[in-house]
């Protein structure tokens, strides 16, 4: 399978061309920047054999049937409708859309074309969530009562262009972060968080968009949630806790883009230290991804997905926007 990258960016070079190249049989054939200086240089360095800095280009690229959006976040909506018009399987960074309608279009569009449309939602692909997720569902921790996430880190120097300072580009830590733990806590709950409260600032790093925030999520079962991102925090470390009425499960270091960290469980018999398979997580995202395209099965998170992970984004930001608790539009999803 030939790919296009939409998007000369870190995500790209740094996990998305060796996780591509790692596929049997998918190769990168062409890159689209805006610049084609930096389109032409990413190339180079990629080992990458086409770049172009105009999309309609790439999209006539010939043998090119899937693409990869990784480009600042108000980009990908017009960027993957013009793919789907090509005839192209989209896998798109999160968030999709910096709205619900916007990533509802994205997902009509891949439905009436009949293609695979998948929203990088890579925390789901790790070994440590699934073994988490498959905790719950056979019913280890009894019922869930709470969930808590917490994923305060340090954002890497390289990345704080547009993410701490671009509101209109996405920028953030709500598009950026809570984002993926909306979707993580959907994948292990198996529902969507009906109502939000949420209290943001800016603590030092953030200008003109929010460095932090807190939020409290009601889930339809009355499950709680709390949830805590930053990009402040140098030593906080990520993870998530998941208490039920049998035990409780304690990850730590596993919100992150290796497959690392720690999982154990308590309960009545006392703690373990659960074992997991350590994959690549986007290797997993993609054979998902060409596997659905062959037919078999679905994406590890597919345009809903994305969908409904930023609509739980959106909702967290009005609420701490607004001082009040906010229910979550789906937009009928
Ligand atoms: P980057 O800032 O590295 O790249 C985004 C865009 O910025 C590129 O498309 C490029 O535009 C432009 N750009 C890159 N380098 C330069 C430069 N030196 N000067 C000027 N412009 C530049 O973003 P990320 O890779 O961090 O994020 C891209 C997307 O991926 C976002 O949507 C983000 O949310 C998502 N992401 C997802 C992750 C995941 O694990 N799922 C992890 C990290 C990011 P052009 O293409 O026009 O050259």
């Amino acid at each position: 399978m030939k790919w296009g990258l939409i998007g000369a960016s870190t995500i790209a070079s740094e996990h998305m061309i060796g996780a591509i190249r790692a596929q049997s049989g998918h190769t990168v054939e062409a890159v689209l920047s805006s610049d084609a200086a930096r389109g032409q240089d990413f190339a180079t360095r990629n080992g990458i054999p086409h770049a172009f800095s105009n999309l309609e280009a790439l999209l006539e690229h010939p043998g090119i049937s899937a693409v990869y959006i990784s480009t600042t976040n108000e980009k990908h909506v017009s960027q993957a409708m013009a793919a789907f018009a090509a005839g192209k399987h989209v896998l798109c960074e999160k968030p999709l859309a910096l709205s619900v309608d916007d990533a509802a279009m994205m997902v009509e569009a891949a439905k009436g074309a009949g293609l695979v449309f998948a929203t990088n939602h890579h925390l789901r692909c790790s070994g440590a969530h699934l073994a988490i997720r498959q905790m719950i569902a056979r019913g280890r921790l009894g019922r869930v009562l709470s969930m808590r996430v917490f994923h305060a880190v340090s954002l890497p120097e390289h990345l704080r262009g547009w993410r701490i300072d671009n509101a209109a580009a996405g920028g953030g830590v709500i598009a950026d972060i809570t984002v993926h733990d909306a979707d993580t806590v959907r994948f292990h709950l198996g529902e969507d968080p009906k109502t939000v409260v949420a209290q943001a600032v800016s603590s030092g790093l953030g200008r003109g968009v929010e460095d932090s925030v807190m939020s409290v999520w009601t889930m339809p079962s009355g499950i709680m949630v709390q949830s805590h991102e930053s990009f402040t925090h140098p030593y906080a470390g990520s993870g998530i806790e998941i208490h039920g009425t049998e035990g409780s499960l304690f990850a730590q270091g596993v919100m992150t883009q290796r497959p690392t960290g720690t999982i154990t469980m308590t309960d009545r018999d006392g703690t373990l230290q659960l074992n997991y398979d350590r994959h690549d997580l986007y290797g997993y995202g993609l054979k998902a991804f060409s596997q659905a395209i062959a037919g078999r099965g679905r994406p590890a998170a597919d345009g809903v997905d994305g969908l409904k992970s930023l609509a739980v984004a959106l909702a967290v930001a009005r609420s701490a926007r607004e001082g009040q608790a906010v229910d979550v539009d789906y937009k009928g999803y």
